[in-house]
């Protein structure tokens, strides 16, 4: 049976991994790995944090009145509670917690739609809850065929990891994220009000649980972690690589850049702004982004060929110039003239390959193109 849950956050507590990591301490069953997953973050009602649990857990029908109970007493009690967001523009909903129990795996296909765009309720199996039972079936139809490893701790009092124990755990093959490279800060401890400890990234089970025992054993006290399966840097909410034709630029309130109408790098991607900002009419890009409300929200651009026109240079070494309209061209020193008025040049981007905003500001989902 796969069971899941989400939507449990709130300022007052509820963070879903935490509500998940007590339920498994406490199901009176054998379960398999814990899972958590990122989906499309645009949906209208999501609460802070967006991540929804699941596992497959081993057990017979008598589990469900267990849940009943669990839920009543333990998952219901978290509804209604506005979170607190990092995001304090965005309209903040209450945490409408959700669980679902299914016999069999439910669809792959609503994982990928839930991770690329707004979903409705997924028919079948036992339900618990309002709308986060959306995000608790969608990680439970996720198959993970590709997937990287969270080992997440949760704190008793303060939150302290040692900086010493971090450096270790950055420096292990196979961790990522693990600091910002541009400023040397790390990035696995979450700020404000949530219950987590740190949050460590990996590209193995193994190597995510090593580097939760090395920060576990050089952080305050936590009460618990746990390693997790997840979607994180897989890049899933991508569907495709697409190409532009850059038609217009323009620079639009809060130093974002608009292109062709359509395509947003937003103020604060760092790389993926100031490639945008270079881009001129004519230019061929790849990108991936998100569409939301008739946008592009750009996640990645690589610049194909970018290209200047320019007069052509004289045998003697001087660049030509005009003549006048429809008069041709001719050197300004030996006075020769030239059949061609113009001559294309590659312009070479200030970043080659794939660009994309510094780490600190990527979705979770986002996958590294370098
Ligand atoms: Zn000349």
């Amino acid at each position: 049976m796969w069971l899941g849950i989400d939507d449990t956050d709130s300022l007052e507590g509820g963070c879903t991994t935490l509500v998940f990591h007590q339920l498994l301490d406490s199901i009176p069953c054998e379960y398999g790995e814990p899972r958590l997953t990122r989906l499309w973050p645009f949906a209208a009602q999501r609460t802070r944090g967006n991540a929804s649990l699941s596992v497959e857990i081993y057990c017979d029908e008598s589990i469900i009145e267990w849940l009943d109970k669990y839920w009543i007493e333990n998952i219901l009690p978290l509804k209604g509670q506005i979170s607190n967001s990092e995001h304090s523009d965005r309209k903040q909903y209450p945490s409408d917690p959700g669980m679902t129990l299914f016999f069999e795996q439910p669809n792959e296909d609503y994982y990928w739609k839930a991770v690329r765009g707004e979903v409705d309720f997924y028919q079948g199996g036992h339900q618990w809850g309002g709308n986060g039972r959306i995000g608790a079936a969608a990680s439970c139809a996720w198959r993970g065929n590709n997937r990287t490893w969270e080992g997440i701790a949760w704190r008793m009092g303060e939150r302290k990891v040692s900086e010493e124990a971090l450096t270790i755990v950055d420096e292990l093959d196979g961790t990522f994220l693990c600091r910002d490279p541009r400023n040397n800060r790390g990035l696995i401890s979450p700020r404000g009000p949530c219950p987590v400890m740190f949050g460590v990234r990996a590209t193995s089970k193994e190597v995510a649980e090593k580097a939760t025992k090395i920060l576990v054993k050089n952080s305050a006290p936590t009460s618990g972690s746990r390693v997790f399966a997840t979607n994180q840097g897989t890049g899933d909410h991508i569907e495709s690589v697409n190409t532009l034709t850059i038609s217009s630029k323009e620079i639009i309130q809060g130093g974002h850049v608009l292109l062709n109408e359509k395509f947003i790098a937003f103020g604060e991607s760092g790389n993926l702004k100031l490639i945008a900002q270079w881009l001129e009419v004519g230019d061929n890009i790849e990108y991936i982004g998100m569409e939301f409300e008739n946008k592009i929200h750009l996640e990645g651009i690589k610049v194909v060929d970018s290209k200047r026109k320019l007069r052509p240079i004289c045998s003697c070494g001087t660049r030509m110039k005009s003549m006048g309209v429809n008069q041709g061209v001719r050197c300004p020193r030996c006075k020769k003239k030239s059949q061609q008025n113009w001559v294309t040049e590659d312009r070479s981007p200030p970043k080659s390959g794939w660009v994309q905003p510094p780490v600190d500001k990527r979705r979770h989902l986002a996958k590294s193109l370098t």
